[in-house]
């Protein structure tokens, strides 16, 4: 028998993943997302270690996600001169599991199977799942009442839950509502360019050998002014997903991703080396994107709302860690929504998810803006074995689960 009632809004990967972490607990979850899923935004990302260890956690089929290994990095300078490679064979060993890149939309699909698929993989204890979550697309939540556990749907339904959670993303409606909390998302002056590009067309270029020369893993080719492009392999090798970084002042009343033209890119880029504008000439269905980051909130919870991945705690891309982040808040309210959770315990266990999580992701966040921001500080994550410890040696579930126990009971 279901034994919360669960609403989700936002079925984007922190939606889905939080709802497959309090599915696979035995409550009934409702997600309403306002998209058709017409237009899933594709595009290669990393999975650090903190991740790969929560999706293990949700019984993710890895195999489904088409990985490829983050085995190391080689830099090029503007000029076409190539730094000293630099091999990441020591990331499993210290941080529990390996770096893997895919795509995004292959992670997608394999959290909703977990949350909305008709079965649960055998790993998890099928006797506690709960039934699969019913997905409502083109759904859009307009307001949130915290007090009666409520959220109002654009067509002016009422739907009630012992929970809500709100996945609404980086333009979260329902952060500004929560006490106290900014309405602003402030521009970073940083955007990027991202398109994908089959390996088997680069390979055609022998030009373009270092493309796919070397580890598997980013090749990065960074400017004096810090203009980097970073290209890495997902889908099992196949794709070839690349970012274009740069500073982007006066972002302000701009559409935050929209189509951008090869001319653009070329333009960006056009002091390097051949080799690297013979790359951007292969680029199609380019996108620019605004960087942008959640700032501090005053509040990520209140009665029985949280505010859960982007719209808590979106983060520049400097260490791959957005999509971590959203994973360890999901696994964590799997921890503290357990089986025997009733519907009087949301508010004060919510509290424990904002001092669980509050905190780690502000920190995250902080150091990921502040190091793409500031010269002094750029690098400091992948020159910092201590930093990369706290971050990526992160386990959120063992945090949550020792917390959970210190509660009495
Ligand atoms: C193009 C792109 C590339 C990225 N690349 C990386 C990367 O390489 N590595 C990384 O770690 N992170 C990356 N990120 C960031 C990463 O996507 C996020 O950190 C992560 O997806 C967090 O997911 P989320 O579920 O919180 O938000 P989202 O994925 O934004 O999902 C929010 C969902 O809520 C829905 N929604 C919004 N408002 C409403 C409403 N009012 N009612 C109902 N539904 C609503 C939206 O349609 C959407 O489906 C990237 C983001 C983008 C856009």
């Amino acid at each position: 028998m279901a034994r919360l009632h669960v609403i989700v809004v936002g079925a984007g990967i922190g939606g889905l993943a939080a709802a497959a972490a309090l599915r696979q607990n035995g409550h009934q979850v409702e997600i309403f997302e306002s998209s058709h899923f017409e237009e899933e935004i594709g595009a290669g990302i990393g999975l650090p270690p903190n991740a790969v260890k929560i999706l293990k956690y949700l019984s993710c089929n890895l195999e489904e996600l088409h990985c490829v290994p983050y085995e190391g990095v080689v830099t090029f300078f503007a000029n076409g001169s190539e730094g000293l490679p630099q091999t990441l064979h020591h990331i499993a060993r210290r941080f529990g599991e390996n770096w893997l890149l895919c795509h995004r939309v292959d992670l997608h699909a394999a959290l909703k199977n977990l949350a909305c698929g008709a079965s649960v993989p055998k790993s998890t204890n099928a006797q506690m799942s709960g039934p699969p979550a019913v997905l409502h697309l083109g759904k859009k939540v307009v307001d949130y009442n915290a007090t009666l556990g409520a959220v109002t749907l654009e067509n002016g339904t009422v739907q009630y839950g012992d929970l809500i959670v709100a996945a609404d993303g980086i333009r979260s409606a329902c952060r500004s509502i929560l006490p106290g909390n900014p309405m602003k998302v402030e521009p970073s002056n940083i955007a990027a360019y991202r398109w994908m590009v089959d390996r088997s067309i680069v390979k055609t270029h022998p030009e373009l050998d270092w493309v796919t020369a070397g580890p598997s893993g980013p090749k990065i080719v960074t400017t004096a002014d810090s203009r980097v492009l970073i290209v890495y392999p997902c889908r099992d090798g196949k794709l070839l997903n690349v970012l274009g970084i740069h500073s982007d002042h006066g972002q302000d009343g701009k559409d935050w991703n929209r189509p951008a033209t090869q001319a653009e890119v070329t333009d960006m880029f056009s002091d390097c080396h051949p080799q690297f504008i013979k790359f951007i000439s292969l680029a199609e269905n380019i996108r620019l994107w605004q960087m942008r980051c959640t700032p501090v909130l005053n509040a990520w919870v209140d009665g029985s709302i949280a505010l859960l991945g982007d719209a808590a705690h979106a983060t520049l891309p400097t260490f791959g860690q957005g999509f971590a982040l959203a994973l360890e808040d999901a696994i964590t309210l799997g921890v503290l929504f357990s089986s025997e959770s009733a519907a009087i315990n949301v508010p004060e266990r919510l509290k424990a998810y904002q001092l669980l999580r509050k905190q780690r992701a502000e920190y995250v966040a902080g150091q990921s803006r502040d190091q793409i921001i500031f010269p002094t500080m750029r690098g400091l994550f992948y020159r910092s074995p201590e930093m990369q410890q706290d971050i990526m040696g992160y386990d959120a579930r063992k945090v949550a689960e020792t917390f959970f126990q210190s509660i009495p009971s």
